[in-house]
């Protein structure tokens, strides 16, 4: 059954949520720094490291590892106000929002005591090797290989669109391990690793996108050696491991955060410069609407975060906050673009512009990446079947 129960933050969370605000206004005041669209903004390992200090990265992950034992809720509520910031978050995200907790649950002791405490301090940089030229949707048909040699393995293959390969440490990479022909399944037979990027034969070559940046690679492995206790989990479990993976992926206000900062910048600009000091009956209009979906799917995902913290698994919840939430991106887009009447324009180098150009060009990315739509609707459709054979 799909539920999403109504959730209220406690006075406890809201003094968190005032807490972070405060932060934000001290560390980054409105035009002393370029804002970025949600979870793809800048990059600022300083910053991630002041997030580190306060408590706030590896937030739910044990103290015993550099974390803090915290909530899901809480989780959410830090990084909800980062993304309306468009703070610089780029450097974490990957690491504070699946890898830590993925090695936390499949990982051994040495691996939790490596990695974890360094993700937690803002530290260390991830990144997901997952999508392959030919898998993307159909995950479980890649074919990057990955053999025993003596006490490691070799690592033979090419993943795409690996966003920060050519900047971040480590990848966590999906793999073959058993060839199809012999484990029966697709599913089975899959292994993931926790690879160093900076590996001998690992080839990360940045891939120019339409909005001039090149976040986004293609790693290409060549025999690059792996040691055995860089396996994460149980050889051969690497799907299910990888649909828990997905879990957390999906579910947060990042997947429906990153254009909204547009309306705020919008109403920055156009809401205070009207001579009577009202904005225009247009820009309520597109304000009501986009406040009114922003509270709706905030709810929502707060409702996925609250079930996680009860013990439960909503990876349909999940599935569909992000089918609606990335809709909900791409509308934002869509209707300041209509409101202004003008294509952008590439020469407005205001927050304002710079945010517009980017919203305007990489909008249809926000319903791919992570899962396309079409496939997150048929995880929802199935229902009772989440760990289908689509990522
Ligand atoms: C900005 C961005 C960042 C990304 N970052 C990463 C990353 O860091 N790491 C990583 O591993 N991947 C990353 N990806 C890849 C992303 O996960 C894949 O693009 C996505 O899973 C879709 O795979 P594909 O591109 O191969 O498309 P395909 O799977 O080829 O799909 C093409 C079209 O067919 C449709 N389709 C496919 N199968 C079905 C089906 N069963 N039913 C209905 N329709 C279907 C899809 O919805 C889509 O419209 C990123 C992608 C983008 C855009």
């Amino acid at each position: 059954m799909i539920e999403f129960e109504p959730v209220d933050l406690t006075t406890e969370e809201r003094r968190l949520q005032v807490e972070v605000i405060e932060f934000l206004e001290q560390e980054l005041p409105h035009g002393t720094y370029r804002p970025g669209l949600g979870f793809s903004a800048e990059k600022d390992p300083a910053f991630s490291r002041k997030l580190g200090e306060r408590g706030w990265l590896g937030m739910a992950l044990p103290t015993e590892y550099g974390g803090h034992d915290r909530s899901a809720v809480d989780r959410f509520i830090v990084a909800e106000q980062l993304l309306r910031w468009g703070a610089p978050v780029g450097h974490h995200w990957v690491a504070d929002r699946q890898s830590g907790p993925v090695i936390a649950k499949f990982g051994t002791e040495e691996q939790k005591r490596t990695f974890l405490p360094r993700i937690c301090s803002g530290e260390l940089s991830f990144c997901i090797g997952m999508s392959e030229p030919d898998s993307g949707s159909d995950l479980a048909s890649l074919s990057t290989r990955a053999v025993r040699d003596g006490d490691g393995w070799v690592v033979s293959g090419t993943k795409i669109w690996t966003t920060m390969a050519h900047e971040h440490d480590y990848v966590i990479a999906l793999t073959r391990t058993t060839p199809i022909e012999e484990s029966g399944d697709k599913r089975n037979g899959l292994t993931q690793f926790i690879i160093d990027l900076a590996s001998p034969g690992l080839t990360a070559t940045p891939i120019p996108f339409i909005d001039n940046s090149a976040d986004f690679c293609e790693v290409v492995f060549d025999d690059v050696y792996v040691p055995a206790d860089r396996v994460l989990g149980e050889v051969g479990q690497g799907w299910a491991q990888n649909t828990s993976e997905l879990a957390y992926e999906r579910g947060g206000p990042d997947r429906w955060l990153s254009s909204y900062l547009l309306v705020e910048e919008l109403l920055r600009r156009d809401g205070a410069s009207d001579t009577d000091a009202r904005p225009s009956p247009e820009l309520l209009d597109l304000l009501g609407n986009a406040v009114a979906n922003y509270w709706v799917l905030h709810h929502l995902s707060l409702s996925v975060a609250r079930d996680i913290d009860r013990g439960g698994a909503p990876a349909i919840e999940s599935s569909l906050v992000k089918e609606m939430g990335t809709r909900f991106e791409q509308d934002v887009v869509t209707a300041v673009l209509a409101y202004l009447d003008e294509a952008p324009n590439t020469l407005d180098s205001s927050v304002f512009g710079h945010l517009l150009m980017t919203a305007a060009l990489t909008q249809p990315s926000f319903t791919v990446r992570g899962g396309t739509n079409e496939v997150l609707r048929s995880v929802a459709a199935k229902g009772l079947r989440p760990s289908g054979s689509s990522r």
